[in-house]
């Protein structure tokens, strides 16, 4: 088994990943920013360094110093979290080059599923249905303009880089083409630091179904369920649960059955998310695949009582799978909110600063992610996601209402939050009804 690991990122996922190593009796080492010396992760590990400014590319992004870390401190593992490295080839080669296990998979399947071109050519020689576009790098607009046709408008041009829901437009017609790209390239070189596009086939209405995986070095492949993300704004997840009330249980296993032949397919080890998205018809096409852990995996780990950060590490120890899939049980109904510090006045703009005052709710059924306490001040250099409220009920309704008085009993002074948000959007009739799809938050509320 491992013995030290460093959490190579911040916040509620660096505490979640230093919870497992402590119930697991593996020591961890926290790296932290300049400004994040007071911060959660940095409190509740072991040990903790740091590693630069403030800036992202001078500290969680910056290479050098975390691996260096990992040397002074004889940290044998890295856990990367989401977003940062997660999902970095090239890191995650450095680490094996230097004799440090990388806490996912292998960086040459990073470099094909974590790139949602290459990743979308192998799913289409394994027989999974892609959404039809093509590849725009280095082709001239009027190539574009072909492909795109071809494709028949509305498209999505895509940041082949893309995540967290940034760099992504819709273009209705041929006349808007040119003027989308340049706006696209710009977010995607401003975000990702890299221009390369895609563009795919709008699909109308459709729902986010993704499957989370567990892979180990052996061979086992098992699902641990579908979540629902369709419940976004500006293509960011915003809720999350499981089950989702569109699949029934011959979609739910075709869904299931594609996502690990998606898997297999890349020898892909670790634990791993294939996302889809299913139209009107109840057609799913594969989207993207995440090579990491995400943002929402404590909907499943609250659904089937597996612990997906455990299994992440006893995989990168060279353990078998703990669990067979006739095994698994899903239990209940659960649904994950995502409380962030933002303006909804201001059109929900990130909006840093102390909190002065905190009130995290609790009780039968609920389980919370957070990386703050009161007290603690949010730099404005990262992420505005403050906690995430994860509730457990024996049906929907159950969880639905546990949620809305979850959110009641939630008080966080001294920063503005969605928290008010998040109860409109629950209360809603149509979400109670489950009819919705992607563009339920921008058609209902803004
Ligand atoms: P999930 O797929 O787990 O729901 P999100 O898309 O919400 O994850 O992203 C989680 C975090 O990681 C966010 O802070 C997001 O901005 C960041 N992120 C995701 N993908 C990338 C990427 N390719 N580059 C940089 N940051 C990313
Ligand atoms: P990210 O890497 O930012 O997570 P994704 O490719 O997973 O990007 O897309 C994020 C979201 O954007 C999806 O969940 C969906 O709501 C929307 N989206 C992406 N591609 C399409 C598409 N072809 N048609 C309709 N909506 C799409
Ligand atoms: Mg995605």
């Amino acid at each position: 088994m491992l013995r030290k690991v460093l959490i190579a990122n911040r916040g509620e996922i660096a505490v979640r990943v230093i919870r497992a190593c402590k119930e697991l009796n593996i020591k961890t080492v926290a790296v932290y920013s300049e400004i994040d010396k007071d911060s959660l992760h940095t409190k509740l590990a072991d040990q903790a360094i740091c590693i630069g400014k403030p800036a992202a590319n001078q500290s969680y992004l910056n290479v050098n110093n975390i691996i260096e870390a990992a040397n002074v401190t004889g940290a044998d593992s890295i856990h990367p979290g989401f977003g940062f490295l997660s999902e970095n080839a090239k890191f995650a080669k450095m680490c094996e080059e230097c004799n440090i296990k990388f806490i996912g998979p292998k960086y040459t399947s990073i470099e094909q599923m974590g790139d949602k071109v290459k990743s979308k050519e192998l799913m289409k020689h394994a027989d999974i249905p892609v959404i039809p576009g093509g590849d725009l790098k280095e082709k001239s607009l009027k190539e574009i303009k072909e492909i795109a046709k071809k494709t028949g408008y509305p498209i999505m041009l895509k940041a082949s880089n893309g995540g967290g829901g940034k760099g992504i437009r819709i273009v209705k017609k041929e006349q808007d083409l040119e003027e989308a790209l340049i706006i696209v390239k710009k977010e995607a070189k401003q975000a990702f630091n890299n221009d390369d596009i895609y563009l795919e086939k709008y699909i109308e209405n459709p729902r986010h179904i993704e499957v989370q995986i567990l892979a180990d070095e052996f061979g086992n492949v098992i699902h641990l369920g579908e979540r629902d993300c369709t419940i976004q704004r500006k293509n960011q997840k915003i809720l999350e649960e499981s089950p989702s009330i569109i699949l029934d249980d011959n979609l739910r296993e075709k869904i299931s059955k594609a996502a690990i032949k998606a898997v297999k397919a890349s020898n892909y080890i670790n634990a791993g998310t294939v996302e889809f998205l299913v139209d009107k018809n109840k057609n799913f096409y594969f989207m993207e695949m995440n090579t990491r852990i995400q943002v929402e995996h404590p909907v499943t780990e609250v659904l089937t009582g597996i612990d997906i950060v455990k299994e992440q590490i006893k995989i990168a120890s060279g353990e078998k799978l703990s669990y067979k899939q006739n095994k698994i049980n899903f239990t209940g109904h659960v649904i994950e909110a995502r409380v962030n510090a933002e303006n909804p006045k201001k059109n929900f703009m990130p909006s840093p600063g102390t909190i002065t005052g905190l009130n995290l709710p609790g009780g039968n059924g609920i389980r919370i992610d957070s990386g703050i306490y009161a007290g603690y001040t949010i730099p404005p250099y990262y992420d505005s996601m403050l906690a995430k409220i994860i509730v457990h009920g024996q049906n929907r309704n159950e969880a639905i209402a546990k949620l809305k008085r979850a959110l009641e009993e939630l008080i966080v002074e001294g920063v503005p939050t969605n928290i008010e948000f998040l109860l409109k959007l629950i209360e809603d009739e149509d979400f109670k009804k489950g009819n919705y799809d992607t563009s339920f938050i921008e058609k209902k509320f803004f």
